[in-house]
């Protein structure tokens, strides 16, 4: 039986890679800060509560031979925490450090199998994403480099060394640049949850006739995977031999704007009202991911739809908030960010 170890297995799409992974036959590890907030914690045959930040952690984990192993752990979270400017010296370090440790603790024990690494679209520079119609980001256009968060220079500071570690010291690399993964089961609430998840949510408190909140005009674009998808992306990139950084995104480009008209028409409340607020945290004005090299490298492209995707996500928000007694009881909703 093969075994793999997945680390940020308490996060969004880990402990869906559990499941994906379980079902594929594996044996597998699961480490985080903390368990999984909307799956039972047994998914994963193991589950080691860690600090990655610790090579004390690495080094209890990495106690038996593992066949592939899943880095996913990092300090993150959507607009609201990642363009403030709050947390940046939290993000940079913390994630750092465990890029850093992974590497060593792997360098250290001539680790044979694979070592996938979760970068982001965040890598891409801010000059090629002004356009509302962003044609699509290659791969290649990563460079003159030029992120516009420090979330951003951090993944790309780590698919770097991910490189390095794999000249100098033969680690077979894997690594993906997601652009934003969406799905059930992950943050909704609280400040750190993406754009989808977000709207969703207040989508499913207000009251018909009610008010929801976006930052800035709304007309800012981005393309958005489900995390079916993602992780058949994920796998197929771990069975290939390519080892540079490759995109697992969308390249269904969409505002904001209508991504909300979108998830209001799923919710079928006939007049909700978008009020537009702030304008600290848009990020990139256009954002899209340009998948010819995913096509051609791993034959893979995604399936779902993104309105079967966002109903799926709308519907399971609304569930989570219905247990809570916090549905369609709101006159307006706010986004709930924690901006200064
Ligand atoms: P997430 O925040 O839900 O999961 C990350 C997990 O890492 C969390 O459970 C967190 O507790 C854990 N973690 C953080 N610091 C840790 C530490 N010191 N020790 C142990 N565990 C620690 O995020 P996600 O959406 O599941 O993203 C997974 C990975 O994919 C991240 O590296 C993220 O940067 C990357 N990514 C995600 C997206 C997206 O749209 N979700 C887009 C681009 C890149």
């Amino acid at each position: 039986m093969k075994k793999a170890l997945v680390c940020g297995a308490g996060g969004f799409i880990g402990h869906h890679l559990v499941r994906f992974l379980k079902k594929e036959g594996f044996w597998v590890r699961g480490v985080d800060l903390k368990y999984p907030e909307f799956s039972p914690r047994d998914e994963a045959d193991d589950f080691v509560i860690g600090d990655l930040r610790e090579i004390d952690t690495w080094s209890k984990i990495l106690d038996t031979d593992f066949d592939e192993i899943y880095q996913l752990a990092a300090d993150m979270g959507g607009a609201g925490f990642v363009f403030t400017g709050d947390n940046d010296a939290d993000i940079m370090h913390n994630s750092a450090l465990i890029n850093l440790n992974c590497l060593y603790a792997l360098a250290k024990r001539n680790f044979k199998g694979k070592v996938f690494y979760s970068s982001s679209a965040c890598v891409y520079p801010e000059y090629r994403q002004t356009d509302p119609n962003n044609p699509g980001l290659k791969e290649e256009d990563a460079y003159p480099a030029a992120p516009d968060s420090e979330y951003g220079w951090e993944k790309l500071f780590s698919e770097r060394m991910y490189l390095a570690f794999h000249r100098n010291y033969g680690i077979n690399v894997r690594i993906a640049r997601f652009h934003n993964i969406f799905g059930q089961e992950g943050t909704y609430e609280g400040g750190r949850e993406k754009a989808p998840a977000n709207i969703c949510r207040q989508v499913a408190m207000v009251i018909d006739g009610g008010t929801i909140q976006l930052q800035g005009d709304g007309e800012q674009t981005r393309s958005f995977l489900y995390i079916d998808d993602c992780l058949v992306g994920v796998r197929k990139l771990m069975n290939s031999n390519y080892t540079y950084p490759i995109n697992i995104g969308s390249d269904r480009i969409i505002s904001i704007n209508e991504l909300a008209r979108l998830i209001i028409k799923i919710s079928n409340k006939q007049n909700i009202q978008i009020e537009h607020v702030g304008s600290k945290q848009l990020g990139v004005r256009g954002r899209n991911a340009d998948l010819k090299l995913a096509k051609e490298v791993l034959g893979w492209y995604p399936t779902v739809s993104l309105e079967e995707g966002m109903r799926n996500l709308y519907q399971w928000v609304y569930e989570q908030l219905k247990t809570k007694g916090l549905v369609d009881k709101l006159q307006k909703t706010e986004i709930g960010f924690r901006a200064k």
